[in-house]
């Protein structure tokens, strides 16, 4: 199923979407979940609603044309966005070419793990704000993102999947010479301008993705293919995510974790590439969708 956060005129609400359609959940079943997927999240822990919206869809007639609507963020949590970096050996080691000589040599131990604060989430076809006079170093990573659907603390390997509600596409946009060299250090500042954080387009249920290490995951900008990998190359596989992260630190359904993006961001590339204004990013994922965003000169 995919579950979307749309805009209709002056309504937002939740929906579900089928056939280039999209209906919304307060329409097709009569809930009152207002425009907040966390509470659809806390609904769907029962099976027979999964049933029940399935059914439902198999009515003809109905709903909106996707076209029709503006989608938003699927999804906006009420933390911040936990996030793993260095999660592709190949990505990994691009950037090792401009770090310092005195950097890390190899992939730690446990998860490399930051945060991206809500504000910093947009939906598809939003602009994404280019960085001037701050920085010329935008660039882009494509990740498959994980919703929480069931609360846990040390929640162990076997019993990850099941605190999963379902994926989406995200963009984990950053602004490199300030992700790595202001701020001590510390990924915080450069992965946290406002727009830096596109998820989208819709959120495709556990149910539907059979296994989701096996999943390929691409970024294109302007058309060209900049990465091409697939989520089983991940260094840290998304139970071991869920493990480190919850360890000691309860997840709590609507949490949104990004798990890592594969080799071809523009700072590996030589000449190093960044986004200019203008620029169309498309980062898709097997069985999800695309996400497609262009970069925008702030006006403001
Ligand atoms: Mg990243």
């Amino acid at each position: 199923m995919k579950l979307v956060t749309f805009k209709d005129g002056l309504r937002i609400a939740v929906g579900v979407v089928d056939a280039e359609r999209v209906m919304s959940l307060r329409d097709l079943l009569g809930w009152d979940v207002g425009n907040d997927m966390r509470e659809v999240i806390d609904r769907f822990e029962d099976e027979d609603i999964v049933h029940d919206v399935a059914t439902a869809l198999r009515k003809p007639g109905g709903g909106l044309p996707l076209a029709k609507v503006q989608l938003l963020a699927p999804i906006r949590p009420s933390r911040n966005v936990f996030c793993v970096g260095w999660n592709y050996a190949e990505h990994f080691e691009e950037g090792k070419k401009t770090r310092a000589a005195d950097a890390l040599q190899q992939i730690p131990e446990h998860p490399a793990l930051f945060t991206k604060n809500p504000d910093a989430i947009v939906g598809p076809d939003a602009p994404v704000w280019y960085p001037a006079p701050y920085s010329e170093q935008l660039d882009w990573e494509v990740e498959l993102a994980l919703i929480i659907g069931r609360q846990g603390r040390d929640i162990s390997e076997a019993n990850a999947f099941d605190h999963i509600f379902g994926y989406t596409v995200a963009n984990d946009v950053s602004v490199r010479d300030i992700q790595r060299s202001w701020h001590g250090g510390q990924w915080f500042k450069g992965k946290n301008f406002d727009s830096h954080l596109p998820l989208g387009p819709w959120i495709v249920t556990a149910d539907e993705i059979r296994d989701p290490q096996a999943l390929r995951i691409t970024s294109r900008v302007n058309g060209t293919t900049k990465q091409d990998s697939n989520t089983r190359n991940m260094v840290f596989a998304i139970p071991r995510i869920i493990r480190e992260l919850s360890a000691g630190m309860t997840l709590h359904p609507g949490d949104v974790i990004i798990t890592g993006t594969p080799e071809g961001v523009g700072m590996g590339r030589t000449p190093p590439e960044w986004l200019k204004p203008g620029d169309v990013m498309e980062m898709e994922i097997e069985r999800i969708g695309v996400l497609r965003n262009t970069v925008q000169e702030r006006s403001e």
